[in-house]
């Protein structure tokens, strides 16, 4: 059985990895500090003897001594007003992290797998639209989202310098906006926000104009991808996300809809001066590398997601 290092396993896209992971026949070590993550995501692995869970931060050393297969970095904070909330654990977990598990899999001789996002390519010009990998980025350096733009930046370079110094064997996602179960229904993103402000009949916030446009990828879909870029042999970074564009107004106008809430919206000044007017991934490299295309619409989605922050919500 090959044992895959996962950090952030607690957190949403990581226990849904994990899942996915136990399903493949693979072990999984996690590792998780849960300053984000949170214990009922992977509360029904109890009892697995394929799951372990060490509780500590990613930065520290690991303390394995068994063969390790493969080391996913999950480990961040990865919503905005958690940027915020802990702009150092953020820097960290992009930064002395990603060098940690670098050092780690080296030693290990495992493959190295970084999650890394599409915020590296900040506010994208219309030329650069939709994102393809070769675009690089529009990062303001001093800007409230820059800790976390930035980390995840310096955590591709340190992760190609280990591969090009050291020859290490690594993959780079870059994650596009991803929904689904298990997302904290306080956590702030604007699927979460609008689909928990309409469950309880308060009106739903919309920062800016609304007219912003995000894609929407829904977490099965997203794994997936992963999974099979894991397994590749591609050593460049591959965007995975949902090309399906909708601006944020429409969003929260299917969320009315399939939860049936006569909310209003209401508009508020965005949050955030460098908040990307646009973003939207170009998948053809997935799709040409990896064989890999996203199946489930807003619509399919959506409805579990709802389900999902309903029980949270306890209504
Ligand atoms: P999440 O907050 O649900 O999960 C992150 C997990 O990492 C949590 O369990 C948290 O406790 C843990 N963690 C954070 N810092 C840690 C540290 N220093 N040591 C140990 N554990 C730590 O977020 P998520 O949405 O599941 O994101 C997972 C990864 O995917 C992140 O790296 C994020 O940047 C990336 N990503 C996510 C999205 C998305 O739409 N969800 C988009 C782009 C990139």
């Amino acid at each position: 059985m090959q044992t895959v290092v996962l950090t952030g396993g607690a957190g949403f896209l990581g226990s849904h990895l994990t899942d996915r992971l136990l399903a493949e026949g693979y072990a999984v070590i996690i590792i998780d500090n849960f300053i984000t993550g949170r214990r009922e995501n992977i509360s029904h692995l109890e009892g697995n003897p394929s799951v372990r869970l060490f509780e500590q931060d990613a930065c520290d050393p690991l303390r394995i001594d068994e063969p390790v297969d493969y080391v996913m970095h999950l480990a961040s904070p990865a919503s905005p007003p958690d940027f915020a909330r802990m702009p150092f654990a953020c820097l960290r977990a992009g930064s002395y992290a990603t060098h940690n598990l670098l050092e780690f899999a080296w030693e290990k001789e495992a493959r190295f797998f970084l999650a890394s996002t599409s915020e590296i390519y900040g506010d994208p010009p219309a030329t650069n639209h939709p994102q393809t990998e070769d675009f690089w980025g529009n990062v303001n350096t001093l800007g409230r989202r820059a800790v976390y733009d930035e980390a995840k930046r310096y955590a591709e370079t340190v992760t190609m310098a280990y591969h090009r110094e050291y020859g290490l064997d690594i993959r780079i996602v870059r994650i596009f906006n991803t929904y689904g179960p298990r997302m904290r229904n306080d956590d702030g993103r604007v699927v979460t926000n609008f689909i928990t402000q309409a469950l309880r009949d308060e009106p739903l916030t919309v920062y800016g104009t609304g007219a912003q446009t995000r894609s929407f990828c829904y977490v099965s879909d997203l794994v997936d991808g992963i999974f099979r870029l894991l397994l590749s042999s591609e050593k460049e970074p591959v965007n995975i996300g949902n090309p399906s564009e909708f601006t944020i107004r429409e969003l929260a106008e299917r969320v009315l809809e399939l939860t049936g809430s006569k909310s209003p919206l209401i508009t508020k000044p965005l949050l955030y001066e460098d908040d990307p007017q646009q973003r939207c991934p170009d998948i053809s490299k997935a799709e040409r590398v990896l064989g890999w295309a996203p199946r489930v619409s807003l619509d399919e989605g959506l409805p579990h997601t709802i389900t999902d922050i309903r029980a949270q919500l306890k209504l």
